[in-house]
């Protein structure tokens, strides 16, 4: 039996964090809820609190504060803005499930490193923003740091196969399901809407994270992401599409081994391992037959229509602000697309004129790339509405 873990999760009203009480509904001895937060969804944050009874929530504003007050049936502490995310931080909590999207998880992922010694990381951009400097933290504090995203998850569990010892790894590969678009034809592009591209194929997601599949720039994200959780070298890290996405992730070993991970998409399972780790426990979401998993394809991704994920990749490997520029200009991008001021084409260019903007900046602590990361996201050229 392992003793009850107690529970705070970040972006609890997200897909992540709705899937990770999902979890946690399934092991009710298992895991108390200690602390959740919502951004906008401040009626669904109130019905988790009012069933899980954490002491402590957090959201974004006075105003949302006082709606979540009205809906809740006891009386817990509510914290407030970023302020209230970090403060979160000194709760005693077993685990942290950092699920927020974006660069808003920053603060509270710095702060929480020394202090949790059980992270399970969802979320990808602060890895992409300030992989360098979270990964120096999780040495120094030794901070478990389980990765929930599922192709970072799977690596994991195969890498572990051989002790996370380096030299016994040739290369590793991340799978991509290639998104909506991958065998459309790239001319016809320019009229993709944002509805085409929320319509992921196999996996059921957040907002940013399904317009990322669909440019493929959450390989690229996911690339650099497993660069540094892993300390694998851009050169070994590959990408194959695999549109059924039942691999998640393989490794090769020197000696001409390949270890894969698979799996039917279904983000309970890495978030489940994420939270009993390093336990495995029978898990009650159930797996598909191997019949049913039959079928295996991997191609070569399209990089020319894709560009994002080699510019992502390329941002990767030049370091310092680029991937801080590049991520934050993507958030932006992401968000005129989904509230359709800019077209499917104009992310890329909006990035691409983002990283020729602040292309002089400098960045080296983490208060210097929160601040970087909010200029950019401040910043609106007129030229970059425009594609
Ligand atoms: P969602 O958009 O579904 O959820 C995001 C969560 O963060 C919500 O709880 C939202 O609150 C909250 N939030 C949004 N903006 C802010 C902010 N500025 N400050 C504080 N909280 C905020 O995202 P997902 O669950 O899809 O993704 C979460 C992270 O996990 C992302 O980094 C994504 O890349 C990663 N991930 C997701 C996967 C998935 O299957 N969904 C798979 C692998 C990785 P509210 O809804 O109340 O506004
Ligand atoms: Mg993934």
């Amino acid at each position: 039996m392992m003793r009850q873990r107690s529970v705070v999760i970040l972006g609890s009203t997200g897909s992540i964090g709705t899937q990770a009480l999902d979890v946690a509904r399934a092991f009710p001895d298992l895991f108390h809820i200690q602390g959740l937060t919502g951004h906008n969804n401040v009626q669904l944050l109130a019905e988790q609190a009012n069933e899980f009874k954490p002491p402590t929530l957090v959201v974004p504003s006075d105003e949302k504060k006082s709606e979540l007050l009205s809906l809740l049936t006891y009386a817990p502490e509510v914290l407030v803005g970023e302020s209230g995310l970090v403060q979160l931080m000194d709760v005693t909590m077993d685990i942290l499930l950092v699920a927020i999207v974006g660069t808003a998880a920053l603060p509270p992922v710095v702060a929480a490193i020394p202090k949790v010694s059980h992270i399970a990381i969802a979320n990808k951009e602060v890895l992409v923003a300030a992989g360098s400097i979270i990964m120096d933290l999780v040495r120094k504090h030794q901070t478990r740091f389980i990765p929930v995203d599922s192709e970072h998850s799977a690596l994991f569990q195969c890498l572990a196969a051989v002790d996370f010892n380096s030299e016994s790894v040739k290369h590793v590969t991340l799978t991509a399901s290639g998104g909506p678009f991958w065998q459309r034809d790239p001319n016809t592009f320019s009229s993709i809407s944002a509805s085409d591209a929320l319509k992921h194929p196999n996996w059921d997601m957040g907002a940013k994270i399904s317009i990322d599949s669909a440019t493929m720039m959450n390989k690229g994200l996911e690339v650099i992401e497993a660069h540094h959780l892993f300390g694998v070298p851009f050169d070994d890290i590959h990408v194959v599409v695999h549109p059924k996405s039942i691999v998640h992730a393989f490794i090769e070993t020197v000696d001409g081994a390949i270890l894969a991970h698979m799996g039917r998409p279904d983000m309970r399972y890495p978030i489940q391992y994420a939270m009993t780790y390093p336990k495995r426990l029978s898990t009650p979401f159930q797996q598909a037959a191997l019949t049913q998993l039959s079928g295996l394809e991997f191609f070569e991704p399209n990089r020319k229509a894709f560009p994002l994920l080699d510019l992502a990749i390329q941002c990767g490997r030049q370091g310092g602000v680029a991937p801080v520029v590049f991520n934050a200009a993507n958030e932006v991008a992401v968000q005129l697309f989904l509230t359709g001021e800019i077209s499917y084409l104009g992310i890329h260019a909006t990035i691409l004129g983002m990283l020729d903007y602040f292309s002089s900046s400098v960045a080296s602590t983490i208060d210097d790339i929160i601040h970087l990361d909010h200029r950019v996201k401040t910043h609106r050229l007129s030229h970059q509405l425009t594609d």
